[in-house]
């Protein structure tokens, strides 16, 4: 607990109820200094006093409000008696809570306390809307950005291809034969060749290149500024690295920019396609489609 108040004797009572009752306490005697601290430590509450030297409450309330790294501490705002308009200010302005100087041992610990749950379950949601983020972009198999994901990649990854003057390669990829797999070693050997060229691909692109899982044995790679040649040469080595390191291999078709995604992903196909046709195993990367007329 961050306990800002100009007052020495004022500091020494919180203090003295507020380590009582288990709380670490740290100390500030004027508002710049609650700011600085509250960056400096992992404080969980902030209990501010409303007139204070350098800083006052407000403007000190106002620093913390506005960086990402205190915006989301409760703070508690400390006033004397009949500051009424002050603390409707304060709370307007983000105050977690009030108390009156001097406060109630009690009244103290319940509203600190109940200013750390808050944070405690601020924390909890964070992480929870992380995971679920995470959740949302990832194929659960094969830890591979999911099809959602790389469209929406896709879409940016155009967009700066244009802005920036620079070419973009689609692959797609898909697994020879991978119905065999799974007849003759069942779902789980399906899996396990998922998960093997997943983590080959990822292995055999550059850092800047996405991999992704398109549909049930389909794979995809966007590949940010890669020219003509090099989205050809790109596609061999992942053939190779998937003949040489997995027990199956993968026939791929490629296509680059300019063209908007869907037809982008429309010549990636037709070339899988084609290199399905012409024996599997193999690489066709072809110049982007003509544009519709
Ligand atoms: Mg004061």
């Amino acid at each position: 607990v961050l306990v800002a108040d100009d007052s020495e004797t004022v500091r020494a009572v919180l203090r003295l109820e507020l380590v009582h009752a288990g709380y670490q306490v740290v100390e500030a005697t004027n508002g710049q200094e609650a700011v600085e601290l509250a960056r400096q430590y992992d404080v969980a509450v902030v209990l501010l006093d409303v007139e204070m030297p350098v800083l006052d409450g407000h403007q000190a309330l106002a620093a913390l409000k506005a960086d990402e790294a205190t915006r989301d501490i409760p703070v508690v705002f400390l006033s004397g008696r009949g500051a009424g308009d002050d603390l409707v200010q304060a709370l307007r302005e983000g105050a977690h809570d009030y108390l009156r100087k001097p406060p109630e041992p009690a009244e103290l610990l319940a509203r600190v306390g109940a200013a750390n749950r808050i944070k405690e379950l601020q924390g909890e949601l964070r992480r929870r809307a992380e995971e679920l983020d995470l959740v949302s972009r990832t194929d659960y198999l094969t830890g591979l950005s999911n099809r959602r994901h790389v469209e929406e990649h896709l879409r940016a990854a155009l967009a700066a291809s244009v802005r920036h003057g620079h070419t973009l390669a689609v692959l797609l990829l898909d697994i020879d034969h991978f119905k065999r797999v799974n007849d003759e070693g069942g779902h789980a050997a399906g899996d396990e060749v998922l998960g093997s060229v997943a983590r080959t691909l990822v292995s055999a692109v550059r850092l800047e290149d996405l991999v992704g899982r398109w549909g049930g044995e389909e794979f995809i790679v966007v590949a940010t500024n890669t020219a003509e040649h090099s989205a050809a040469a790109l596609a061999e080595r992942l053939r190779h690295a998937v003949e040489s390191s997995t027990p199956v291999t993968v026939s791929i078709g490629g296509s680059w920019t300019p063209a908007p995604a869907d037809r982008l992903i429309a010549a990636a196909d037709a070339n899988l396609y084609a290199a399905k046709d012409a024996g599997r195993n193999r690489v066709v990367v072809d110049g982007p489609p003509p544009p519709v007329v």
